[in-house]
């Protein structure tokens, strides 16, 4: 049997899952795009795909002020122009993040996000003076993202653990499984620690 179809206070509802607003944009426009929005008038898919390539910049650190008022421009745009409520609803939505919260968006531009939840601006990173080379966290990494050597007693000489930056996805899944701390999620342009 076919999947129902999410409508707008469902999508709404799955956004609160993040804490970022450009996560809860991008998921957003992702679920309205691949659920309600029908393409009957141009406006509102063009308004879409648009901003979602816009967003898709700013989660992975490559947006620049041009992208943010790209983003300026077409939700009201959108507004103003979609046929139906479904647009018009999608719209505001974005616009309520862009007037709530400007200076996250200018963070992202910068390369940050306050929240810890966009992919491209963190990076995890093994912290060797808590590293006991348990090995659980290569063995949990579908992305062989991790590199090193269980420590054996008695044997000197093993691979300290590191995590290879290009392979990583971000998953968390490692984080998860070191019970000695030693995942930490480090802000890629600051490279500050943070809780996780
Ligand atoms: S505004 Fe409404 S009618 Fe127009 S494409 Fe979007 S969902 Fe369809
Ligand atoms: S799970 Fe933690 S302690 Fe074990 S090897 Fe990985 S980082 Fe080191
Ligand atoms: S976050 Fe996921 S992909 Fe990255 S190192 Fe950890 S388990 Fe591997």
């Amino acid at each position: 049997m076919a999947e129902k179809e999410k409508d707008l206070k469902e999508i709404t509802e799955d956004t609160n899952q993040f804490k970022c607003v450009v996560q809860k944009a991008l998921l957003f426009l992702n679920e309205f795009i691949d659920g309600p929005m029908c393409a009957r008038c141009l406006p509102c898919p063009m308004g879409s795909y648009e901003m979602r390539i816009r967003f898709q910049k700013l989660s992975n650190a490559e947006a620049n002020a041009g992208d943010l008022d790209a983003i300026r421009r077409l939700a009201p745009f959108m507004l103003e122009s979609s046929m139906c409520k479904k647009g018009k609803d999608t719209a505001k939505f974005i616009i309520d993040t862009l007037e709530k919260t400007p200076e996250v968006y200018d963070i992202h531009v910068a390369g940050g996000c306050p929240d810890r939840e966009c992919k491209g601006s963190i990076q995890y990173k093994v912290i060797p003076d808590k590293c006991v080379s348990c090995d659980e966290c290569r063995v949990v990494c579908k992305d062989y993202a991790i590199l090193g050597e269980k420590q054996v007693a008695y044997i000197a000489g093993f691979l300290p653990y590191e995590i290879v930056d290009m392979r990583c996805s971000r998953c968390g899944e490692c984080v998860k499984v070191c019970r000695y701390g030693a995942i930490e999620i480090v802000d890629k342009k600051a490279m500050e620690t943070v809780t996780v």
